[in-house]
């Protein structure tokens, strides 16, 4: 049996740098005001729809979906945004008016070609600043992106940042780019022909060489936003500026969602290939009232764990578990008594791993000394009968036998 093409195992060597990286997540989002969320990772495929859009990419040909028993059209999420816009209405989030600040991790659906750093099953770490239409909102949130990747130790990425404009704007130039670029048709690569009738915006990061040249002439968003748009940008960058955070500004950065505007943002990674965004975001001041919830605009981003792990995995050192204690006992009545042994541990917090080989001593032995723990509990007949255990000194050769009732107090001294 082989999982599913495109998902992966975390097996338990793997996982706790999973572990760490929520672990560190957690206590820097904890600091400022930022409150786990968890959603279900099924949703109503109309959900994605009317958020993410119908043209783009994740919802025409990505999205995994099933009619459920009841008729019901459900889809895996492809990400995180729009089931938080989701809950932030259907849990009316919004009653006491206050800003709120959501992040989550979870594993995110898309039917694409696996490749390095591009999975059907994969992890997205991100947070939501909803209720906020302050530039010092979507500084807030691209600082937190970047101390969150630094302290994991990812510090080789580069911060691209644009704005879109709104709605308006984004039509009159979606207009403009569509004309212009109607004159070379025959010149697009044959993607980005398609495109041009349904997302003209996605031939902006077309890979294609005589596309690219195309577009140098061809009119930039920059030019088409007011003056609401530019303040709202120019304070954003200089808030960066302020604090020392590298950026540039591409004006061909768009990203492949519908519902953002103004800023938008993407930190690409030099050490990766073309799957190289480590961490992509913006502002989605219209989403929530487009679900049918209260107009309030909100700002966030979502890092790719997996390509994250790609960048940071030779750098992240966990140390293998080893267990402080192994326990070996021999015959019924020793395999009774260890449980409160067992109980003593654990009040204790001393880890410990119990023999179920049901071999003989000398053999529970043996493997007590591969499993690397420190000492080795002994419960054999012999002591069981005169209330005693014997400790087994694994790095030397040493053992002595106790009454259980100084078991603790012995190992607080020598552990
Ligand atoms: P790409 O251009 O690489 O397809 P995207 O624009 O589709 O990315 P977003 O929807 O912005 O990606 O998702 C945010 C982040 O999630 C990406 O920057 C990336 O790190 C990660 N991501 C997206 N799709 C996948 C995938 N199929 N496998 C692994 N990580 C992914
Ligand atoms: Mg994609």
């Amino acid at each position: 049996m082989q999982p599913l093409r495109g998902t992966k195992d975390i097996l338990p060597s793997d996982v706790t740098v999973w572990q760490y990286i929520y672990q560190t997540t957690l206590e820097i989002l904890s600091l400022c005001s930022y409150q786990e969320i968890r959603t279900p990772i099924i949703e109503s495929n109309s959900l994605f729809q009317r958020s993410i859009g119908n043209a783009t990419d994740i919802v025409n040909k990505e999205m995994y979906t099933f009619m459920d028993q009841g008729e019901r059209r459900i889809a895996l999420r492809p990400e995180g945004t729009a089931s938080i816009a989701r809950s932030f209405i259907s849990n009316k989030l919004y009653q006491d008016s206050k800003v709120k600040r959501l992040w989550y991790f979870g594993p995110m659906f898309r039917y694409e070609r696996p490749q390095n750093g591009r999975q059907r099953q994969f992890h997205q770490l991100g947070i939501e600043c909803i209720g906020s239409i302050d530039p010092i909102a979507d500084t807030e949130v691209i600082r937190l992106a970047n101390k969150i990747l630094h302290k994991l130790g990812c510090s080789s990425y580069k911060i691209e940042i644009n704005s879109i404009g709104n709605t308006e704007e984004r039509f009159t130039y979606k207009q403009a780019l569509i004309e212009y670029l109607l004159k070379y048709e025959k010149d697009l690569d044959k993607e980005s022909r398609k495109r041009l009738e349904i997302n003209p915006f996605r031939i902006l990061d077309s890979k294609n060489k005589k596309t690219q040249e195309i577009l140098n002439d061809a009119p930039r968003l920059n030019d088409y936003l007011n003056t609401e748009s530019l303040n709202h940008f120019d304070a954003v960058c200089e808030n960066l500026n302020y604090l020392n955070i590298e950026y540039s500004i591409n004006n061909k950065l768009v990203r492949g969602l519908d519902y953002y505007n103004y800023t938008a943002f993407e930190m690409k990674s030099k050490e990766l290939g073309s799957q190289d965004t480590i961490c992509g975001g913006g502002r989605y001041d219209k989403l929530i009232k487009q679900l049918g919830g209260p107009d309030t605009p909100a700002v966030g981003w979502a890092i790719g764990i997996e390509r994250l792990l790609l960048v940071i995995q030779n750098t992240v050192k966990t140390n293998k578990k080893i267990n402080q204690t192994y326990i070996a006992t021999q015959g019924s009545n020793a395999k009774q008594r260890v449980w409160d042994i067992i109980h003593l541990l654990e009040k204790e917090k001393i880890s410990f791993e119990l023999d179920l080989s049901n071999s003989k001593l000398i053999k529970q032995i043996k493997k007590a000394y591969k499993s690397e723990a420190k000492i080795c509990l002994i419960l054999g007949d012999k002591e069981t009968a005169n209330e005693n255990i014997t400790l087994k000194w694994l790095n030397e050769n040493h053992q002595e036998t106790i009454s259980i009732a100084n078991l603790i107090q012995k190992l607080r001294d020598v552990l």
